[in-house]
């Protein structure tokens, strides 16, 4: 059973055109999904983020004090 293709208009990638596929007509299935994930995955960023920041002032500190002691020295 063929369905008509089309061509998504957010990433320009054709895709066959389901009955009942949910979101937009004109755009891919990828595209149609709702926005549900990026709560999760800025959820998850935010945390990453908050420790990779805490370990590059960790690391900056670091550096910081090894350049002074190495200046007393
Ligand atoms: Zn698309």
């Amino acid at each position: 059973m063929a369905f008509p293709i089309k061509v998504c208009a957010v990433c320009s990638e054709e895709f066959e055109l389901k009955p009942g596929k949910p979101g937009f007509a004109n755009r891919c299935p990828a595209c149609s999904e709702p926005e549900e994930t990026t709560p999760v995955a800025k959820r998850g960023m935010d945390a990453d983020e908050r420790t990779s920041q805490k370990e590059a002032n960790e690391a900056r500190r670091q550096a910081m004090r090894n350049l002074l002691y190495r200046k007393d020295s």
